[in-house]
């Protein structure tokens, strides 16, 4: 293996500490406790394993963590009702509404519904528009961890040839969004891209946010490109009852004999995107008290 491994697990216990230390000066200073409120709608395992933990770190960096688990029958009323509560608890700055809701449920109408200011996920239209057209936003969490780490190994990402594969609204395209923000020259791959590998090939910065198990290989790399995982996969596992091995959307394996730097799946890009979820909820909880945000 020839790259440098970026160890997204190290960095975010520095950012979730930095957080830490914002929240109690500010209760020190200001007698002001952040909270986070948690929305979660039905038993979707993986849905619980990060409300738990999101719960955990919440807590451990010194906020208010309040959490509301709804059963998968809860109407669409009922949601709505219990956002518009939680939008004027002055006891809540930040709402999180996990992702993916029950069938039954409109998502867009009740990202919609949180208020912007409290919007720490970045999915509100509002601040959608307002991070395209590179006003203050709330931005979405998991791109915010994947700037965060370029910007710690590159410096500065100005004139880099960046390639998101991926179009999502919760990654591909704030990433994308990011990255132009921070002057790289910014393509945007998809399934009906053309020659995806030809694409990938010119990008000194690769971002995969597929969904597809160790799709991006080595041979679609530059040399010495820097590699963000966005992907988190369970492979069946290799015999009944045990756990699936967890593999991002890149192959570690030949990625990293070609890659200059490349994120590990687990421990990359995943403890990020917690760490910023704490780190946009300080910030809300600033916004709202008219008070100097930190960095
Ligand atoms: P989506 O399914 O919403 O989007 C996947 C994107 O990948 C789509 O734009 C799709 O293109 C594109 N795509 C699918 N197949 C191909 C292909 N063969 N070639 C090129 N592009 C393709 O996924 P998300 O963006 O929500 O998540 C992506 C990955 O990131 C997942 O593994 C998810 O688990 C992980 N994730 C990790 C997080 C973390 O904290 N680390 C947080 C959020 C997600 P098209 O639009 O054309 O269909």
């Amino acid at each position: 293996m020839t790259a440098q491994i970026i160890d997204g697990k190290a960095f975010a216990a520095e950012v979730r500490a930095k957080v830490a230390e914002h929240v109690s000066a500010l209760k020190a200073d200001h007698g002001i406790t952040p909270g986070l409120a948690v929305v979660l709608v039905g038993e979707d395992p993986a849905s619980q394993v990060y409300v738990r933990s999101k719960g955990k770190q919440t807590v451990e960096a010194g906020m208010e963590s309040f959490e509301h688990k709804l059963d998968v029958s809860t109407s669409e009323e009922d949601l709505l009702a219990l956002v518009d509560k939680l939008n004027n608890d002055p006891a809540v700055n930040g709402i999180l509404v996990q992702l993916p809701l029950p069938d039954h449920i409109d998502e867009e109408k009740v990202i919609n519904a949180i208020d912007p200011a409290k919007d720490v996920d970045g999915f509100h239209i509002s601040n959608v528009g307002l991070l395209a057209t590179g006003q203050k936003a709330m931005v979405p969490c998991t791109p915010l961890g994947c700037l965060m780490l370029l910007r710690d190994h590159f410096g500065s990402l100005s004139g880099k040839e960046a390639v998101v594969v991926g179009r999502s609204n919760i990654v591909g395209k704030p990433m994308a969004q990011l990255l132009l923000r921070d002057s790289c020259t910014v393509t945007i791959a998809h399934s009906r891209t053309k020659d995806i590998e030809e694409v990938v090939k010119r990008a000194d910065i690769v971002i995969a946010a597929v969904g597809r198990p160790e799709m991006v290989t080595g041979d679609w790399l530059k040399k010495g490109a820097v590699v963000i995982d966005v992907g988190i996969n369970r492979l069946p596992p290799a015999e009944e009852g045990a756990k699936g091995k967890l593999v991002g959307d890149v192959d570690f394996a030949s990625a990293s004999q070609v890659a200059g730097a490349i994120t590990p799946v687990p421990g990359g890009v995943g403890p990020m995107t917690i760490a910023c979820l704490l780190a946009n909820t300080l910030t809300a909880t600033c916004r709202a008290n008219g008070l100097p945000e930190p960095e």
